[in-house]
């Protein structure tokens, strides 16, 4: 399942944050989820519930936004946003573009809870 090897990584991510603020525990973690990245958001969200176990993060919550594709045209050098399936320039009806966003996932922000002294 591609999603736990991606959540995995997550995790390790998370750990180092959170062993480099000396934090008790992970409180929330803010992902953002390109909707071309080939990431399910609700089967990564499953598949957090299994990776988290036992780990720094074992009682956080995960909340994901979602970033919509963004192309930039090579011929007309334009910027728009592009639908899912459609990556042609919208100024030239071009064909010659790049994806600049959409294909990405983020760790937006982690949340930590520090140990009460
Ligand atoms: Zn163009």
């Amino acid at each position: 399942m591609h999603e736990l090897s991606v959540c995995m990584e997550l995790i390790d991510q998370v750990e180092a944050i959170a062993r480099s603020h000396e934090a008790e525990r992970v409180d929330t973690i803010v992902l953002r989820i390109g909707s071309l990245s080939g990431v399910e958001p609700g089967l990564l969200e499953s598949a957090f519930e299994m990776a988290r176990l036992g780990t720094v993060a074992e009682h956080a919550s995960l909340r994901t936004e979602r970033i919509e594709p963004r192309i930039r045209c090579r011929a007309c050098g334009s910027e728009a946003d592009a639908g899912p399936s459609d990556l042609r320039c919208p100024a030239c009806s071009g064909t010659d573009t790049v994806l600049i966003a959409g294909d990405e996932m983020i760790l937006a922000r982690v949340e930590l809870l520090q140990a009460v002294e």
